[in-house]
């Protein structure tokens, strides 16, 4: 079933590593068919390198395995609690990529010193506490902070990302890296600035209704 979002899924996840990142069998990435609201995630523990489209593990939104032989990602329960609570989101992402999570590890969010912040998440990207995974407390944790960001940090752990898709929630988690070098390196220089509001609220318009085709 859902083979064409199982391919997806793969590809987004295999994506992990090629933007590096995630290492070895961190991270994961799921999607939920608009169609059925089912869930397609990793499999567990498995080597980015040897994931198949076929291995992708479907589940209900309560986490209960529909299909698939493999178990689901330590976090699929956590995926879907945000996915119960959040209707507008069909796309999940986790990394442990460094430099945010070089923040997360601290607890301090990202604060927006660039335009590219203002474009992409509208603001700081907040930093949630602290939760251990296998059960739905990061998912908690994940809803109660990431406000209208599609990011969030978890302390001493790594980034959540949403999205429209998978495709939108492994952007997040690209983006979201590359701003935390950004900021993290300025701060080696000084301490960078944060845009007005009223700016952010400006670039994140531009941005999301004007720029591009
Ligand atoms: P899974 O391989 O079970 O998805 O675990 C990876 C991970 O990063 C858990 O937080």
């Amino acid at each position: 079933m859902l083979e064409t979002l199982k391919q997806q899924v793969c590809d987004w996840n295999r994506a992990l590593p090629r933007y590096n990142l995630v290492v070895w069998t961190s991270g994961n990435v799921s999607a939920r068919d608009p169609q059925t609201g089912l869930i397609v995630i990793k499999p567990s523990g498995i080597e980015f390198d040897d994931l198949r489209p076929e291995q992708q593990v479907v589940v209900d939104v309560d986490g209960n395995v529909v299909e698939g032989l493999l178990k689901p990602s330590s976090d699929t329960l956590s995926h879907c609690y945000i996915y119960r609570q959040r209707p507008d989101v069909f796309g999940i992402s986790h990394t442990h990529s460094n430099y945010a999570t070089a923040f997360a590890a601290v607890g301090k969010p990202i604060p927006c010193v660039l335009t590219a912040m203002g474009d992409e998440f509208g603001g700081a990207v907040p930093c949630a506490g602290f939760a251990l995974i296998g059960s739905e407390a990061i998912g908690q944790q994940v809803v109660e902070h990431i406000g209208n960001s599609p990011a969030v940090l978890l302390q001493r752990h790594g980034v959540f990302t949403v999205g429209k898709s998978g495709k939108d929630a492994l952007k997040a988690a690209v983006m979201v890296e590359d701003i935390a070098k950004t900021v993290w390196l300025a701060m080696q220089l000084g301490t960078p600035e944060p845009i007005p509001a009223e700016d952010v609220a400006k670039l994140n318009f531009r941005y999301q209704n004007i720029y591009g085709q």
